[in-house]
């Protein structure tokens, strides 16, 4: 049985301030950072701390991480530790050639970025800004001309049902490594009304399966834990019974099923510590507890992690 005492994903919100603001935002952003968000060297040591965990996947994200002016020394003291680091900016006009420059020299292995629909129609109506679909586009290209690699995120609701085919074929024309597929979760100003029908759950999991046996690049999802039901009844129905369980982590890019409090720990711009950012329930807070002993020893994440109380 696999040891979730260490994550293989730790993400930390380094604000809430964001210069969008998208239907479905888990955050709730709001333009102005909070004054009580982690200082530089509350960030620094939650670094170190997170490092002690030993080789997990470090994602910086907001809001919009570009909104703190202390971004790239945070970035180079992550890249410093040795950790792997991917960071999530918003498609706005700070989001220039200099800060997609900036993240390629501190050594980010990745820059994540949201696209919702294949044109600023479709796009821009879910972000509800304009000209974000335009930056995104941008972004892609600048970081494929300059040699940082690109992954891009995208929440499926009934807004782009249907049209997944799209953004897919945009994944692939900048080259991008990952397509991370988020399922919609209703917390923050998400509303459950935008949520998919359990019939059109299974509609799109169809989409998705037969798209990864063709794809040059990664495909994930996230909170989409029934997908490995999915796959492992196509994988059954196509005669690959026998390989469902070894071939499962090729399949959804997911080593072990990782979950909420999982595999899996979140830092609030506060430093709270959750399960994840669609479960913000606080196990403690970076400012008084070990992150490494909340992940470990804290009864919620112990819970979580209890397959027998599913
Ligand atoms: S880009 Fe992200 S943080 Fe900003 S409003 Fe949209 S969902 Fe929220």
């Amino acid at each position: 049985m696999r040891n979730f005492d260490a994550p293989f994903l730790v993400i930390w919100e380094l604000t809430q301030a964001c210069d969008l603001a998208c239907v479905h935002c888990r955050a709730c952003a709001i333009e102005k950072r909070c004054p009580s968000e982690l200082t530089t060297e509350e960030g620094f040591r939650l670094l170190d701390e997170i490092r002690s965990f030993g080789d997990p996947l470090m994602v910086f994200t907001g809001g919009d991480p570009l909104k703190r002016p202390d971004m790239l020394p945070l970035l180079q003291r992550s890249v410093g530790l040795g950790l792997r680091n991917t960071v999530t900016s918003s498609a706005t006009p700070l989001l220039t050639e200099r800060a997609i420059e900036g993240f390629r020299e501190c050594g980010v292995a990745r820059m994540a970025i949201s696209l919702d629909g294949p044109d600023a129609a479709s796009h821009d109506g879910f972000r509800r800004v304009d000209g974000s679909f335009a930056r995104t586009m941008f972004a892609l290209e600048y970081a494929r001309k300059i040699g940082l690699p690109s992954q891009v995120n995208t929440t499926v609701t009934r807004h782009n049902l249907g049209r997944l085919d799209e953004p897919a074929q945009l994944v692939q024309c900048f080259g991008a490594k990952l397509w991370s597929v988020f399922f919609l979760v209703a917390t923050g100003r998400a509303s459950a009304s935008e949520d998919l029908t359990a019939g059109e759950y299974e509609e799109v999991f169809r989409f998705l399966y037969d798209l990864s046996k063709t794809i040059p690049f990664d495909l994930k999802t996230t909170e989409a834990q029934h997908y490995r039901r999915y796959v492992a009844q196509r994988r059954k129905a196509d005669g690959n019974g026998d390989a469902v369980r070894q071939a499962m982590p090729e399949v959804i890019r997911r080593q072990a099923g990782i979950n909420d409090g999982k595999g899996f720990v979140f830092v609030s711009h506060l430093g709270e510590i959750y399960p994840s950012g669609f479960l913000p329930l606080a196990a403690g807070n970076v400012r008084r507890d070990s992150l490494t002993a909340v992940n470990r020893e804290s009864p919620l994440f112990r819970t979580l992690r209890d397959a027998d109380r599913l």
